[in-house]
């Protein structure tokens, strides 16, 4: 093997192969593997570091650089650059963690070992995976890897390409265009997400191209701050933006990259200039190759410790497990990051994880300082088997013409972003 991995993982990893009782029997250091260096892999690393500095961790991930999504639609409405969103893997190495820069490519959770795309064999004592999501190719009648270099879906930052080739796509379409939208049913990554970017893709046009129109064509029939958004796009936009649900033909079905065309489930042939199509999605493909996904495409977990269903020993953390009613979120990935790493830790000293609760806030821009949010807490059953809302503990953003509400609640956003990033990445 030529690739060049830190001293302590590899030396981790072939002493595990030869002897992984022992080891722990001398009482050497917890190997604490993760697998995804997003907002659920980077926030456990770094918890980990940080809470249990006995812990070994090591962190594979195979972008040099992380690239958030939350943010990526103020990129598009022109209100960040992409090296504002694009955070490095040095303060985690700070930290302590050892960065692989690698992809994961199986999993063996009965010997508990992770081979890696590049040939290294890793050992771990406990595994947190948070390998983030997968687009269904094809689930959209012609929408495939080549499609998406013509109607980027922006979903999956990795570099950041998608979102730049959408950036420049809206500045190179004429003054009175139309920018079309396929948004997906549930469940999917970021509830809130599309019609946020809906919001600064007209916050662009606005300023820029004010003649044109948005349609939104959508699977559902309701999407989450309904009211607040469509409030916010009426003072702010006017009637720049159609909003199609699916019970009035909303439901995408099929695309024509040639012709620039979103078509629905009624045949329906809808000619846009920029089309942002965002696909339906399943949990990364490590997930489903290692054997941990159900039906749906998801990872069933156990709720209190984020334990894989069908796998011992590795936890599931972030967008590609089964999160109940909490949303696919980075928040909600991040505080679940904690409890995993938490319930990791004690399990390999067999004790009894400490008792969970979860929170969620989900930020979105509708305009310039203009923001809107949704809170949720939420607690896990007794024997990990379901969450539930805690009853009268959430709640949105009142509605109504309030300006100093807005102004604030944009405020809270970035420094919502600027702490969990920091926290994640040092
Ligand atoms: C446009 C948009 C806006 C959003 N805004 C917000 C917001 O304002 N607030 C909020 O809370 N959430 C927001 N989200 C949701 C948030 O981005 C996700 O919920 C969050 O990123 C999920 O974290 P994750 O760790 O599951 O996945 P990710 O953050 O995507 O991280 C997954 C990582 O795993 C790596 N990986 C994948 N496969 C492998 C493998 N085989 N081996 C090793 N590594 C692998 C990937 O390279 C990636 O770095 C937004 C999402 C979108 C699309």
């Amino acid at each position: 093997m030529t690739t060049t991995f830190p001293r302590r993982a590899l030396l981790a990893a072939g002493a595990a192969l030869a002897a992984p009782a022992p080891l722990r029997a001398q009482g050497t250091a917890m190997r604490l593997l993760v697998i995804g260096g997003g907002f659920g892999g980077a926030s456990a690393a770094s918890f980990a570091r940080r809470t249990y500095p006995e812990v070994q961790v090591t962190l594979v991930e195979p972008q040099p650089r992380f690239v958030t999504c939350p943010y990526g639609n103020l990129l598009l409405g022109g209100e960040r650059q992409i090296g504002q969103i694009t955070h490095s893997y040095d303060g985690l190495r700070a930290r302590g963690v050892e960065v692989i820069h690698d992809r994961a490519a199986g999993i063996d959770a009965p010997t508990k070992r992770v081979r890696l795309a590049g040939g290294a064999v890793l050992a771990y004592d406990r595994l947190i995976l948070s390998p983030g999501i997968a687009i269904r190719w094809g689930a959209i009648e012609g929408y495939d890897e080549a499609a998406a270099q013509q109607m980027p879906h922006a979903w999956i930052p990795a570099d950041g390409s998608q979102t730049l080739l959408l950036r420049r796509q809206l500045e190179a379409m004429p003054d009175g265009g139309v920018v079309g939208f396929a948004i997906p049913g549930n469940p999917f990554r970021c509830p809130p997400g599309p019609y946020e970017r809906i919001s600064m893709v007209a916050h662009y046009l606005k300023r820029h191209k004010p003649r044109s129109k948005i349609l939104a064509l959508d699977a559902k029939e309701g999407f989450s701050k309904q009211g607040l958004f469509q409030d916010g796009w009426r003072a702010l936009y006017g009637d720049m933006i159609e909003w199609v649900p699916g019970n009035r033909d909303g439901r995408v079905v099929k695309v024509d990259v040639a012709e620039r065309v979103l078509e629905t489930e009624f045949g329906t042939r809808h000619k846009v200039d920029v089309a942002n199509v965002i696909p339906p999605q399943s949990a990364a493909s490590i997930a489903a190759a290692s054997g941990l996904v159900n039906d749906t495409g998801w990872v069933p977990v156990n709720t209190r410790t984020f334990e894989a269903r069908a796998a011992a020993g590795v936890h599931v953390i972030g967008d590609a497990n089964i999160p109940g009613p909490m949303p696919k979120s980075g928040y909600v990935a991040n505080t679940t990051a904690k409890q995993a790493v938490a319930a990791a830790v004690a399990l390999h000293r067999g004790q009894t994880p400490p008792e969970p609760v979860y929170f969620n806030t989900c930020y979105s821009h509708v305009g310039e300082n203009y923001g809107i949010s949704v809170v949720g807490i939420f607690r896990p059953n007794a024997d990990g088997t379901a969450i539930a809302e805690v009853p009268n503990s959430g709640g949105v953003s009142p509605r109504g013409d309030l300006p100093e509400q807005r102004r604030l609640e944009a405020i809270h956003a970035d420094s919502w972003y600027d702490s969990i990033t920091r926290s994640m990445f040092g």
